[in-house]
């Protein structure tokens, strides 16, 4: 690995210019927030460019990134094993060179799909071997403008601090772009001791023995029934709105170079329409999952009966469904419903956030086209930048650029699963290249002028 590193020259040595705050500190170039998958395919990729002054802050510690030991309730990813993963082109970067390396040939030809542990121990390893400067532990509370750059307000366990930075990159996973999806109906004071969005800590401990109504009929809902049942809960009930589960996964569908690299040059209606008959689609929960659920005693599931209220009673959770008279009485709920997109709502941002220009703003879907929550999704410039929903009123949010899920309207899935990682990467990096690159030009030039090694001193042409 580090011989294919030194082969193609990477990491180039740095070029931007060193800038200084008022502190007389220097200037981060690029604060890449998460260190999950997309934030080490971006900050390697901008490293392996020359932007070296890069931090990465996370909140959680090292080996805890990301979903897959913590709410990924799954045995195995979904994808299949062959995925190069966040390699960035290069063969020994890839899943699949470290699993062999480390388990051997036989045992690749074997793995059936990737142990979710797995993954996240290849991860842990790029993160070590390409050296990059995660700093673990650390939350980044908030991202607002200052003086011709970005004031990243930080907490650690030493306390509070600011530092500054020319571009920040949030590659904040899944939910970084508006949170987990709660249905109104679901009264909000079943929390904590009745309630759970599946992307939360579950104390299935606690579960044993109980009646779980879970909502939603989607892939991680069927990970968490599977889970409570096996982990000991009396029995589960899923409740879902359709009447038949999605049959086709047209992500996987539309997972080819085509639709990553070409998907942002198309057009506004273009992209919307895509999106619209991807997103109506919705994705069939593997068949692993479904198996792994349907083994268990105490699986109950309730197609085509939408809940339209869960509230508290007593001990219980009381869910309501459509149409239907008598109340189901549960001892927990689990709310599978997946995530939010929502420009207006992107944590980091705070108040802020209520600048960003969203697909409302700019298109007008036709009538039959329209999607409110669409409506929502930030968009995006060419490299994943930030823009305004007011021209010319927030310049500086083009300093922080959004490399999760938030981007699939504008970019396509590429910031969104695994397939897209490395064109995302390589998006965004050329992207913050040729800005700093614009941004430092000056300092640059000059130090192109004042640049003086003679190539000709030792032959008869050599001139002082
Ligand atoms: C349950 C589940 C299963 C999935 N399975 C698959 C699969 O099989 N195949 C596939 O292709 N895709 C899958 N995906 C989709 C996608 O690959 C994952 O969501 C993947 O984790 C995305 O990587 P990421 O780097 O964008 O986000 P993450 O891996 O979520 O990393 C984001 C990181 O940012 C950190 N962070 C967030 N906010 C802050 C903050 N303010 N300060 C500091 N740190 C912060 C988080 O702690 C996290 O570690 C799955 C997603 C989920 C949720």
């Amino acid at each position: 690995m580090r011989r294919d590193l030194e082969m193609l020259g990477f990491p180039a040595a740095n070029w931007p210019a060193e800038t200084t705050g008022s502190d007389g500190f220097p200037i981060t170039d690029v604060v890449v927030v998460g260190a999950g998958m997309n934030g080490i395919a971006a900050a390697a990729a901008l490293i392996f460019k020359g932007v070296r002054n890069v931090r990465i802050l996370e909140r959680n510690p090292a080996g805890r990134e990301g979903p897959w030991l913590t709410f990924a309730r799954m045995d195995t990813l979904r994808s299949p094993k062959i995925l190069p993963g966040p390699a960035l082109g290069i063969p020994s970067l890839t899943f699949r060179a470290w699993y062999e390396a480390g388990f051997g040939r036989e045992a690749w030809e074997a793995l059936y799909k990737i142990p979710n542990a797995v993954w996240a121990r290849y991860l842990g390893w790029l993160q070590r071997v390409l050296n990059l400067p995660v700093e673990h532990e650390t939350i980044v509370r908030e991202i607002a403008p200052s003086a011709g750059g970005l004031e990243v307000r930080i907490r650690t366990s030493q306390g509070q601090e600011t530092l500054f930075a020319r571009r920040a990159v949030l590659a904040t996973g899944r939910g970084g772009a508006g949170g987990d999806r709660l249905p109104d109906f679901v009264d909000p004071a079943l929390w904590p001791d009745r309630a759970a969005h599946t992307n939360e800590a579950i104390d299935f401990e606690y579960l044993r023995g109980k009646s779980i109504g879970i909502l939603g009929g989607g892939a991680s809902a069927w990970d968490n029934a599977a889970t409570a049942l096996e982990q000991g809960a009396a029995r589960v009930d899923m409740y879902v709105r359709r009447s038949i589960l999605p049959q086709i996964n047209k992500g996987r569908g539309s997972a080819s170079p085509g639709y990553f690299y070409g998907w942002s040059a198309l057009d506004d209606a273009d992209r919307w329409s895509l999106f619209v008959y991807l997103n109506d689609a919705q994705a069939p929960p593997p068949h692993e999952t479904v198996r792994r659920a349907m083994q268990q005693d105490g699986f109950n599931i309730h197609l085509g009966r939408p809940a339209e209220a869960a509230t508290r009673q007593g001990e219980k959770v009381v869910v309501r469904i459509h149409g239907e008279e008598a109340p189901q009485e549960h001892d927990f709920l689990i709310v599978g419903t997946g995530f939010n997109v929502d420009a207006g709502a992107i944590p980091e941002l705070g108040a802020w956030s209520s600048s960003v220009a969203r697909w409302r703003d700019r298109y007008a879907p036709p009538d039959e086209l329209q999607r409110s929550d669409l409506g929502d999704f930030p968009y995006l410039g060419s490299g994943f930048e930030l823009t305004e929903r007011h021209p010319g009123q927030d310049p500086d949010l083009s300093r922080i650029h959004l490399v999760n899920h938030g981007a699939a309207l504008s970019h396509g899935a590429i910031a969104s699963d695994i397939p897209g990682v490395n064109v995302a990467a390589e998006r965004l990096s050329t992207a913050v290249v040729a800005s700093l690159f614009r941004e430092d030009l000056q300092v640059i030039r000059r130090s192109l002028e004042e640049f003086d090694e003679p190539e000709l001193e030792g032959t008869p042409f050599f001139v002082r």
